[in-house]
């Protein structure tokens, strides 16, 4: 299949020699959006799980690797996974907590990369530093949920900090030389959004020369107020064809060489409620895939 965008295999493939598999993690951690510190409610589609429902379960990060190594088995032979510690936000603990367990992460000998998902608000200059001596050792990757910039967005989904806190991380990241690789994730979709305010979203990301994008459908999950609104009537989800017609515009708005670490998202099928054309993963990639033949999206532009 062409690439027709510079997907997250086709960078593992350039910078280490092949494709990799994440092995989700969960820290412990909860967040200020949960805790109290900001809010007790989390964002409005964050579910129990603190957006991290696929992530391991075992109590030490060494188990959570095998269990992870385990489950990938029938479908990678390969040595070599990305940690990623995904649940809730993995920077929220005292510094010589984190520094034991990304430590145990790091230091494992199936760990290539360390993936890290936090707020940006949650990056303190102690905990930054631990970043730079971890990047020391193995490359650091870290995930921002920035989701929107779009102000009334913002203040619906409870996020909880503003745009600049985001810059501000970015900026400060890269001064100290924290990670490898800065990662920002978007939703498609939010309630009251138009496609305008999606790519002025994407216009921000590249804007602030992050070097990695992941594209997160908007989805409705059991128990959170999301759903509560979605089934009061206040908005609907995004039919697949109209997901496909945004991707498409936030890929032609993006620069040629931002790594598009996801352009879907299935969220756990137990959990979901709309839209369930989402839960067809199969066919939701192979739809787009068609689409962005016929539409011709960034053809060979990364062909080598
Ligand atoms: S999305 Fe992240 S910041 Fe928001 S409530 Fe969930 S874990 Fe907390």
């Amino acid at each position: 299949m062409l690439p027709y965008y510079y997907s997250l295999n086709e960078y593992l493939l350039e910078h280490f020699g092949r494709k990799m598999y994440k092995l989700a993690l969960n820290g412990g951690m909860t967040c200020p959006n949960r805790d109290g510190l900001i809010d007790t409610r989390g964002c409005i589609f964050c579910s129990q799980g603190g957006s991290g429902d696929f992530a391991g379960t075992a109590p030490s990060i060494t188990e959570q690797i095998n269990q992870g190594k385990a489950l990938l088995s029938g479908k990678y032979r390969g040595d070599e996974f990305i940690a990623y510690f995904q649940a809730y936000t993995n920077t929220y603990a005292p510094v010589d907590y984190l520094r034991r367990i990304f430590m145990e992460a790091v230091n494992n000998e199936s760990v290539r990369i360390l993936s890290i998902a936090t707020r940006p608000d949650c990056l303190s200059d102690e905990v930054c530093a631990l970043l730079c001596e971890l990047n020391m050792i193995k490359p650091v990757w870290i995930e921002l949920g920035l989701q929107t910039t779009n102000e009334n967005s913002i203040q619906y989904i409870r996020r909880g900090y503003d745009n600049s806190t985001f810059t501000e991380a970015v900026k400060r990241l890269r001064s100290m030389h924290c990670c490898d690789h800065i990662i920002a994730h978007m939703i498609v979709g939010l309630p009251k959004e138009t496609p305008e305010d999606m790519l002025a979203t994407a216009d921000f990301i590249a804007d602030n020369r992050i070097d990695g994008i992941k594209i997160q459908l908007l989805h409705v999950l059991k128990g959170t107020d999301l759903a509560s609104d979605y089934n009061r009537g206040l908005f609907s989800t995004l039919s697949l064809d109209r997901y496909i017609d945004i991707i498409e515009d936030i890929i032609r708005t993006i620069p040629p060489g931002m790594v598009v670490h996801r352009i879907t998202g299935d969220g756990p099928k137990n959990l979901l409620i709309a839209p369930m054309w989402s839960a067809d993963k199969k066919n939701v990639l192979n739809t787009m895939n068609r689409r962005f033949k016929e539409d011709n999206i960034r053809q060979g532009l990364f062909r080598k």
